[in-house]
């Protein structure tokens, strides 16, 4: 089967042809229909998130082989089953979206479900094992596959990162009704975030972007208040913010680019028992004013992806229709470098999306 894949670190992508996997019981294989394009591709391709202070963080642990087909943004169709996959259900054919983040199922988080925290050998597909930018994806069990029926590939692949994550951040929120919440970044995963926060909470919705067009985007799809932040200074901006919620600073602020900027701003935005939650990886270091957290009593939290059972949630909002995913266009396999650079220019507004 045709790929693209990873050969060096620093490299572009390369198209290769590779054997089809072989099943083993309990596994599946997978026909990709569609392969999201997601910002960690970029680190995976560059081998590491920047610390800061010129210290850098391997983006796997050392856990990728190389070469390595990458891509965590997986819908398509069950091509074939190993031996007692049958039970899950699912037959040929059917449509489905791949959970990646495929933990060593045995430690404490894989224990309680949360395997995209895994403690042990991770085993994420797209970034320790082959993952979705490929005709087919090796899924090591049938498990991991949560039934698309009723979703576009394209709109589902984009659950299983951008979705995901948007659903598990704004939970760190802990949003009450009539809470401000800022979105920073109206990308993939903010723009899924407007419309989960939208309609699963009674929170008020702002948004926080650099780009005019996202920031439109961001309006249709239900932000209360959208602030364009190439054109606001910081300080303006937390007046802004004060003036639509009666004098107070956010209740929380999810950060989807982080970055020095992002990250210090969001904190800055921040009221009384506000919770600043960080989930871009764009990286980089910030101060932090130490006093400010127990004068506010403020919290700062991490979100690294979903659980697979905030997978079936998304897709479960999805097929509601309280969830439209943004896709900003299918691109042909062979395409992806390309596509990569767009997303690194920041070029790309909602989810780009590579059909083999
Ligand atoms: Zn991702
Ligand atoms: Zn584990």
């Amino acid at each position: 089967m045709k790929a693209m894949r990873l050969v060096a670190e620093g490299r572009r992508l390369e198209a290769m042809p590779v054997d089809l996997p072989p099943l083993s019981p309990g596994s599946a294989l997978v026909k990709v229909r569609a392969a999201g394009v997601c910002h960690s591709d970029l680190h995976l391709i560059s081998g590491s998130y920047d610390l800061g202070e010129g210290r850098k963080l391997s983006t796997t642990g050392g856990g990728a082989v190389l070469p390595l087909t990458p891509g965590h943004e997986i819908a398509g169709s069950v091509a074939s089953l190993g031996a007692g996959s049958e039970s899950s259900g699912l037959k040929e054919g059917d449509p489905v979206v791949v959970y990646p983040w495929v933990g060593c199922g045995q430690c404490r988080k894989c224990a309680l479900g949360r395997e995209n925290q895994c403690e042990g050998a991770q085993r994420f597909l797209g970034f320790m094992r082959d993952g979705g930018y490929a005709e087919y994806v090796f899924v090591p069990s049938v498990r991991y596959l949560v039934s698309a029926e009723g979703i576009g590939a394209p709109q589902a692949a984009t659950l299983a990162c951008a979705g995901i994550t948007a659903l598990s951040s704004l939970r760190k929120c802990r949003l009450q009704p009539l809470e401000l919440v800022l979105l920073i970044g109206a990308g993939g995963v903010g723009s899924t975030a407007i419309q989960i926060a939208k309609k699963t909470t009674k929170a008020r919705v702002a948004v926080a972007d650099i780009d005019d067009r996202r920031l439109e985007q961001a309006s249709q799809l239900g932000a209360d208040h959208v602030f364009n932040t190439s054109k606001l200074e910081a300080r303006d901006l937390a007046t802004e913010l004060k003036r639509v919620n009666e004098g107070r600073g956010a209740d929380a602020v999810v950060d989807y680019v982080g970055t020095p900027r992002t990250a210090s701003l969001g904190l800055r935005l921040l009221g009384h028992e506000g919770r600043l939650v960080l989930v871009g990886l764009v990286g980089g270091g910030m101060a932090l004013p130490l006093p400010v957290l127990p004068i506010l009593g403020a919290e700062i939290l991490g979100n690294f992806t979903g659980s697979l059972e905030e997978l079936n949630e998304m897709v479960a909002l999805v097929r509601s229709g309280a969830v439209v995913p943004q896709v900003s266009g299918s691109f042909p396999l062979e395409e992806a470098n390309t596509v990569l650079e767009r997303l690194e220019r920041g070029e790309v507004a909602g989810r780009a999306v590579l059909v083999p």
